[in-house]
């Protein structure tokens, strides 16, 4: 393919859907016997919440979650018959009739939740779906075990869930101590609520084995292709790919310093590229110490601090010459870029890709397979 004429030197975003559905493939045979649900929330975490659910709906996927009832609504009006739950719950002290009109799926979390679900349900002749969260162990969302302590579990008439959920807090340490207490208190809880259905795994809790898998996974971010196994290899297929252009090379004649701060000494000899990306693309600041780029396939240093439209590589090891104006850097890239750069930045995959900023140019690869 041509590169693009010098106007259009633009950062750009490449988002592999192909490797979305190959990673959704990977987890469903993983999963099975159970289901595996895809969480969209965050603009599918960051990458596009229209062309990414419409991929996982073409490879299968028939049940997502979102966090907000917005993006539910958002969802809905891109997947017409999907089923939909809402993380946040009914986030009010009244159940909105947008519920019922967009078919959303409401996660309750708190027992008044549960009591205005019953009020409403008692009016009307068909119950809508609804599914319970359960604190096993994160303090965050979901009710006590302890509230579902008595007959039928203690919930009040006219509600019958569709799903009994919990979260593990640290699913990504195998070894943890809390993965086999959180999984107890589950078992426990769900021992009440004989027959309907169960999901405690996200992407982690999969790999922590079948125990954690239940009827439904709740996979987000592997499919995504961040590692859901931290310190082993990625089983997951990279999706996304962040590529600059260089808009200028330096060649060092004299000791000098890069960037704001002049955190990063170079001397005679030595050469610098900037690069047109910043931490308004998402490409984090605090990435610019440990932080590497790759140009044709090697490796580089970036060169002092990351600023808000710019950045700079150290590309004194390469040939003289070799790096133009023009010149597509890779900031972002390959098997466990995201988190590699993410590690770079002293944070997690999942901040990585959601903070992939509005100004850069977005290619999916893969799209015109799922329309
Ligand atoms: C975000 C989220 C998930 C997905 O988690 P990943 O680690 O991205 O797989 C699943 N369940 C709940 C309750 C969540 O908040």
């Amino acid at each position: 393919m041509k590169e693009p004429p010098p106007a259009a030197w633009r950062a750009r975003l490449e988002i592999d859907l192909r490797a979305v559905r190959a990673n959704y493939r990977l987890l469903v045979s993983l999963a099975a016997p159970a289901s595996v649900a895809a969480v969209v929330k965050a603009n599918a975490y960051g990458l596009g919440m229209a062309p990414v659910a419409r991929a996982l709906w073409a490879e299968g996927a028939r049940t997502f979650f979102v966090a907000r009832l917005a993006e539910g609504l958002e969802l809905r009006r891109i997947l017409e018959d999907a089923r939909i739950f809402v993380l946040d719950g009914l986030a009010a002290e009244t159940v909105d009739p947008v519920w019922e009109e967009a078919g959303l799926i409401p996660v309750l979390n708190r027992s008044e939740e549960l009591s205005i679900w019953a009020d409403r349900a008692r009016r009307r002749e068909r119950h809508p779906e609804v599914a319970i969260h359960v604190d096993t162990g994160m303090t965050r969302l979901g009710m006590s075990p302890s509230r579902f302590a008595g007959r039928n579990g203690a919930l009040p008439t006219g509600v019958t869930p569709c799903l009994i959920m919990s979260h593990l807090a640290c699913a990504d340490e195998p070894e943890h101590p809390l993965n086999a207490r959180q999984l107890e208190r589950f078992r426990a809880v769900c021992g009440m609520f004989p027959g309907i259905p169960r999901s405690l795994a996200a992407s982690s809790g999969i790999f922590l084995g079948p125990a954690y898998r239940f009827e439904l996974c709740r996979p987000g971010v592997a499919l995504y292709g961040v590692n859901p196994t931290p310190g082993r290899p990625n089983p997951m297929q990279p999706v996304v790919r962040l590529c600059a252009p260089v808009l200028q090379v330096h060649e060092i004649t004299e000791r000098a310093t890069v960037g704001y701060g002049a955190t990063y000494e170079v001397r005679a000899g030595d050469r610098i590229a900037t690069v047109a990306a910043g931490y308004a693309d998402g490409l984090l600041r605090s990435a610019g110490k440990r932080g590497t780029a790759r140009i044709d396939g090697k490796e580089i240093p970036l060169a002092g601090r990351i600023s808000m439209d710019l950045l700079s590589v150290d590309i004194s090891a390469l040939p003289s010459g070799s790096v133009v104006p023009g010149t597509m850097v890779e900031l972002i890239g390959g098997p466990d870029g995201v988190d590699r750069f993410a590690a770079a930045a002293g944070t997690i995959g999942y901040e990585v890709l959601t903070r992939l900023g509005s100004r850069l140019e977005r290619r999916y690869l893969g799209e015109e397979e799922t329309s």
